[in-house]
């Protein structure tokens, strides 16, 4: 069966429905201590987000690691820091992945 452009739109509402929670839920474990179950809600949003080609909307916020899928909460579990040498601004991830942002650009 092939979807229309009308189908896509509504799977991939739903897809930003699903990814909210999950980002939301994710949140919340990371604070109640729970870190396993966390990156398993990242894991998920992730992969329904690649599954369906979702575009992250800014106020979702779900920021975690690329690498361990740990959502990042700025102060706690992640360093931020402006590299004067790269003019970059780096989120470094207790895991050791470092990511890098231009100045203009920021998250
Ligand atoms: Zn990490």
């Amino acid at each position: 069966m092939r979807r229309n452009r009308r189908d896509k739109n509504r799977i991939r509402e739903i897809a930003q429905e699903r990814i909210a929670v999950l980002t939301h839920l994710a949140r919340k474990r990371l604070e109640e201590g729970n870190a396993q179950l966390a990156k398993r809600y990242c894991q998920l949003a992730r992969m329904i987000q690649l599954k369906h080609r979702v575009r992250l909307k800014k106020e979702m916020g779900l920021k975690y690691c690329k690498m361990c899928y740990i959502p990042w909460i700025f102060g706690k579990n992640v360093h931020v820091r402006n590299n004067s040498k790269t003019h970059c601004t780096e989120y470094a991830c207790g895991c050791g992945y470092v990511k890098r942002y231009g100045y203009a650009r920021g998250v």
